[in-house]
């Protein structure tokens, strides 16, 4: 390796141990810096839905990482989704090359993934959050909720749709979360269907239902989605959330009464607004946005997590290549991912209206599309449009 430790801003603190925090821990130990972690929940947080990886930009950096290995062992194998009427019976079919990315994996194996590839090397403070950032010439004072006081150079908010250094650096989240009019909620369940790497979805307007096996069949995901004015809840009461959720599903049928029963014994139960994230700059002095919390691209998108891990890599890279200097540093990370960052969110633009149709009618054309898919000479085109999109950016190598 090539990179010479940098003096300068050293001492980074990362907020949040998702899927940016722990990426960008990766790149900037690697590159001579010491970066620490503090991360709200008591440890990495498992759940999620499968996150996929296209393209050569994404493979490259998972390559760098030295983590592509380790994502193909765990990677999902999914074969094609099948829509089903209320009795279970097949209407359509979503084949899985049309919409699958090169690599999937869990969000939460990925997440586990990138802890264990960091933990020797890098601090983490789990189930603690920072209450306050004071910035002065040479560096930031920074408070926790638990942990005693503490000095840093630079403080970065990988801390995600709701981020905490967004909030205390940046503004009121209202100013930046820009809602979709859709809700999610994801769980682990048992796969009771007994599906063999598929998974089956049902829709009845404004509601979907999915499930599809996990973990090489021996768990599944339950699936929500159904749109909604903007609700308020407490983002900590998950009680509260599982009754908006069942709520919102009571009376549909196929096997959603058995999910909602599941739910309230699942261990990973998430739920939140289907967002996107845009502010006008990422950095504000000597913090910085990373992954969802600078520019969510909402799970429409399907490059949440690329975008997320490809941010990591350019944001150290900059960071480094500008000697520690944050003033460049982060106005070049900014340059080169602000192009890339649009063109993520922008392939969310309409993709709610065919996954949760409002009608009877559009949920039929939806299904005669999926069953026409496989037979239409287009078919390609989605997935290379999509590919090209997470392709679109240029990686420097910042070790030369
Ligand atoms: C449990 C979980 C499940 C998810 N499931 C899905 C899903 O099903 N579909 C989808 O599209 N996206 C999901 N996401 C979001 C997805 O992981 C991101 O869109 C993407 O991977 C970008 O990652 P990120 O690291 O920027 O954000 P995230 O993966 O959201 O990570 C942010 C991290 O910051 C932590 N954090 C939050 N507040 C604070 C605080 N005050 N102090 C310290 N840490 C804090 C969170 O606990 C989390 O670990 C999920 C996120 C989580 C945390």
């Amino acid at each position: 390796m090539n990179t010479t430790p940098r003096p300068k801003n050293k001492n980074i603190l990362i907020s949040g141990a998702g899927v940016a925090g722990p990426a960008l821990a990766y790149w900037l130990h690697r590159h001579g810096f010491t970066p620490t972690v503090v991360e709200s929940a008591p440890g990495v947080r498992d759940g999620g839905y499968a996150v996929d990886f296209r393209g050569e930009a994404h493979l490259t950096v998972l390559d760098r990482m030295g983590i592509l290995a380790d994502i193909r062992r765990e990677r999902t194998n999914m074969g094609a989704m099948t829509y089903v009427n209320e009795a279970g019976k097949k209407i359509s079919s979503m084949p899985a090359d049309v919409f699958s990315g090169d690599l999937e994996i869990l969000r939460g194996d990925l997440a586990r993934i990138l802890y264990e590839r960091t933990g020797k090397d890098v601090e983490y403070v789990f189930d603690d959050s920072i209450t306050s950032i004071t910035e002065d010439a040479k560096g930031v004072q920074v408070t926790f909720e638990r942990s005693a006081p503490r000095r840093f150079d630079l403080v970065v908010g990988a801390d995600g749709l709701h981020s905490n250094v967004r909030a205390l650096a940046f503004g009121p989240e209202s100013r930046f979360v820009k809602g979709m009019g859709l809700y999610c909620a994801i769980f682990t369940t048992a796969n009771h269907l007994g599906l063999d790497h598929t998974g089956q979805l049902y829709n009845t307007p404004g509601r979907l239902v999915s499930v599809y096996s996990a973990r090489k069949n021996t768990e599944a995901k339950a699936m929500f989605y159904f749109g909604s004015p903007s609700l308020s809840y407490d983002r900590r009461d998950v009680e509260q959330q599982q009754r908006i959720l069942a709520e919102a599903f009571a009376g549909i049928g196929w096997e959603t009464p058995r999910l909602l029963d599941a739910m309230r014994d699942a261990r990973d139960f998430y739920f939140d607004s289907i967002s996107q994230v845009h502010l006008d700059r990422w950095s504000q002095g000597r913090s910085v946005l990373l992954g969802d919390a600078a520019c969510c691209a909402s799970p429409l998108s399907g490059m949440g997590t690329g975008l997320a891990m490809i941010g990591a890599y350019v944001l150290a890279g900059e960071l480094a290549a500008a000697g520690g200097d944050h003033r460049v540093g982060f106005a070049r990370y900014e340059e080169a991912m602000r192009e890339y960052a649009k063109g993520c969110q922008k392939s969310a633009d309409g993709v709610g209206d065919w996954m949760v149709p409002e009608s009877r009618l559009k949920a039929w054309i939806v299904n005669q599309n999926y069953k026409l898919l496989p037979y239409v000479p287009w078919k390609g085109l989605i997935a290379k449009g999509i590919r090209k999109t997470a392709n679109a950016i240029t990686l420097k190598d910042y070790e030369r």
